[in-house]
């Protein structure tokens, strides 16, 4: 795709909490989404097109045709990961090979599609406190922390995860959190499944305002740039190359003098 054409970008909310708690309801009255939605749209403008989904829309508001027009794909769930039709999580994995670009936000660690991406249980620690976090930039000079300032951010008031995260080696490490229970945690990891970047990122509990936080914002529209489809097409299938580009010998009868060892 051309650089002048904006990203398209799909936020997924399953949007039970902010219609069900009132102290949610208070922090995000259009719920997550809205507020992930206005927030891309002003920091990155005519870069991106925003649509929003969630879990009571037909096909969770997530059709084949609106995952083939999904470019970056953000991913916010909590209570009602179960209720996520196993027919679509296969779909979003299938996009992701594909090359569609996933970020997956707080507590949709336990996910199913972020669970079925890493293959792992991707289990934690956690402690809901309302303590500091201070999440120190690991990964200086790539592209998700462009914009930022300082060695660390921090959060007043979070809910904690600790590890032991299990996850698969992240294959960057983008920020590590601190909090002031004592606990670390991998808070911004980047993986690859075939063509599809992956971005966790942790920060974002729903009963404190941590999607309003500008550098929250920042660092989810930095990776949404990131996770844009790049490179060369992708051909999903094994393939028997004949005849080949080149001309070989062939060798079709068993020779035991071709397998001696050393
Ligand atoms: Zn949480």
């Amino acid at each position: 795709m051309t650089t002048s054409q904006p990203l398209r970008v799909t936020i997924w909310n399953e949007f039970v909490h902010e219609r069900n708690k009132d102290a949610v309801k208070a922090i995000y009255p259009d719920g997550i989404h809205a507020t992930l939605a206005q927030a891309l749209v002003r920091q990155l403008g005519e870069q991106v097109q925003v649509r929003t989904a969630t879990l009571d829309e037909p096909q969770h508001g997530i059709p084949d045709d609106v995952l083939a027009a999904t470019d970056v794909m953000l991913w916010w769930g909590h209570s009602a990961h179960d209720q996520v039709a196993d027919e679509r999580v296969d779909a979003v994995q299938r996009r992701v090979l594909e090359g569609m670009g996933l970020i997956a936000l707080h507590s949709a660690h336990a996910s199913k599609i972020f669970r079925r991406l890493m293959g792992t249980g991707c289990m934690l620690r956690w402690r809901e406190a309302g303590e500091k976090e201070r999440l120190w930039i690991t990964a200086p000079g790539h592209p998700i922390t462009e914009g930022l300032e300082g060695e660390f951010f921090e959060l007043p008031a979070t809910e904690m995860y600790g590890e032991f995260f299990d996850i698969p080696s992240p294959e960057e490490l983008i920020f590590i959190s601190w909090f002031s229970g004592g606990e670390v945690f991998r808070s911004g990891c980047t993986f690859r499944r075939g063509r599809g970047k992956i971005f966790y990122f942790r920060p974002g509990h729903e009963t404190f305002p941590i999607y309003h936080d500008a550098t929250v914002q920042r660092v989810i529209a930095n990776a949404v740039r990131w996770a844009a489809p790049s490179g060369s097409p992708y051909f999903g299938q094994s393939r028997n190359i004949e005849p080949p580009l080149e001309p070989i010998q062939r060798t079709h009868l068993a020779d035991p003098s071709l397998h001696r060892h050393g």
